[in-house]
């Protein structure tokens, strides 16, 4: 048998493999020169959006969601609206610098079956009314915000944004490389990467609220108490049926309420500092 031809002189790898090579060295360093800690955690994560795209995009999304829901916004002079905006702005005062510098709107959106809150980047908050099936005194409502506002400092979105561009640069490389990329390999991605993500943001926005709550002068323990009732108004809902942790996009209940109690043991200290505080500027 005679040897193979030897390969063509100053072409050893077909041309897409430089430009595979290219995007993949250039990708890597981009990744890691992004990386940056989020401000209360102090966790590293990579930030692959800019500030200034992530404000162009809440402010789209808060249009989009006014929008839909024309008609049921409450207006300003509202009981409810009075209070979400006195609650908001107290606690976004808290948030430091970063918060100062954000144009908050808070809305409320008459939906009695909608048992929620929504945070989107650059400081838009929207609560629906069904909320007052959990939500019963403004420390109640305080703990809901706080963990909004929470999403919005430790930018969420922004970073949910960048992993999910970031899974589909994966999925690119790896057609790229000619391995299968379908359903499966993208349900994938979602089960072992985005929603473990989702999950860590629920849980940092949870203990970040109740430590901007404590600051406020709110009592953090108010939060446990919502998301009791939440639990139960959810095994109201589901007739007892709960979707498994991995495959859920938020923590499961009862893991959630086990660490707010221990996250506001941490703050309470801040919390009778503040009541003490407005005690003394109050004599
Ligand atoms: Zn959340």
């Amino acid at each position: 048998m005679p040897p193979p031809p030897p390969p063509p002189k100053g072409r050893r790898f077909p041309p897409y493999f430089y430009f595979l090579g290219f995007i993949s060295i250039g990708g890597t360093a981009y990744y890691f020169a992004s990386f940056e800690e989020t401000p209360y955690t102090g966790r590293k994560r990579p930030m692959l959006v800019s500030r200034a795209t992530e404000l162009q995009i809440g402010e789209a999304s808060n249009k989009a969601l006014l929008r839909q829901f024309q008609g049921r916004i409450l207006p300003p002079d509202h009981r409810t609206v009075r209070l979400l905006q006195k609650v908001g702005k107290k606690l976004a005062q808290e948030g430091g610098a970063d918060a100062q510098n954000l144009h908050w709107e808070f809305h409320v959106i008459a939906e009695e079956d909608v048992m929620n809150a929504a945070a989107m980047p650059g400081g838009k908050v929207v609560i629906f009314t069904g909320l007052k099936k959990c939500v019963h005194t403004e420390e109640e409502l305080a703990a809901v915000i706080g963990h909004e506002i929470s999403h919005v400092l430790l930018r969420h979105s922004a970073e949910q944004m960048g992993s999910t561009a970031l899974m589909n640069y994966f999925f690119f490389l790896l057609a790229l490389l000619g391995l299968p990329v379908n359903e499966l390999t993208l349900l994938l991605g979602d089960l072992t990467w985005q929603r473990p993500n989702s999950r860590l943001h629920e849980k940092e926005a949870d203990a970040v609220g109740v430590l901007l709550c404590a600051k406020a002068g709110y009592n953090p323990a108010a939060a446990v108490r919502v998301f009791e009732r939440m639990a139960d108004e959810e095994l109201k809902r589901s007739k007892g049926v709960t979707v498994p942790g991995f495959l859920s996009t938020h923590p499961a209940f009862p893991e959630r309420i086990a660490l707010l109690k221990r996250e506001v043991e941490k703050v309470r200290p801040l919390y009778e500092a503040s009541k003490e505080a407005a005690f003394f500027s109050f004599t």
